[in-house]
């Protein structure tokens, strides 16, 4: 399991926009959605940014005393590997956990092998694309209507029906 990840950008430590209450965010580099009107452009390219640890990721965000963190990008199941391995320690550590993609999860889980693994960490997938077309600025932690908020235990268990 790969324990270093490209990152556009420092951890954000104290977030009240990327989900419920404050909570510290990890931007993975890298994505080829190429979403126009885009929020965040510069994490884009696969060779920007810079390459850290998970390690030194987890470090920083146990600094901080509340249990939810966000991990948003570009695109975090591009480096599926690391995020696999950031999801495990997080979860370990009792953090409860937001990822953002720009997949629908369906999608995720047809054409990324770890993404059923991945999501079993984590709690809320803000999943889809941002569609200009569909933007309503007055959604709560999303940019367009397009865009879920799927709760995976409710997901998971729907499917064991
Ligand atoms: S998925 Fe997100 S980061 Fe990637 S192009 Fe779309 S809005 Fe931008």
């Amino acid at each position: 399991m790969s324990n270093t990840v490209r990152v556009a950008a420092p951890v954000t430590l104290n977030s009240i926009v990327d989900g419920p209450g404050m909570r510290s965010v990890v931007w993975f580099q890298g994505c080829p959605h190429a979403c126009p009107g885009c929020h965040n452009p510069a994490t884009h390219a696969f060779d920007g940014g810079v390459v850290t640890t998970i390690d030194e990721i987890i470090d920083e965000v146990t600094k901080q005393p509340w249990r939810g963190v966000t991990i948003s990008g570009g695109e975090p199941f591009m480096q599926a590997e690391a995020l696999l391995k950031l999801v495990k320690g997080l979860h370990a550590l009792g953090k409860t956990l937001w990822i953002y993609t720009g997949f629908t999860i369906e999608g995720l889980i047809a054409s990324v092998p770890l993404a059923r693994e991945i999501l079993t960490y984590a709690d809320t997938l803000v999943d889809g694309p941002y569609l200009q077309e569909c933007r309503d600025p007055s959604l709560a932690f999303r940019g367009s209507t397009n865009q879920r908020l799927v709760d995976l235990k409710e997901f998971f268990d729907s499917e064991a029906i």
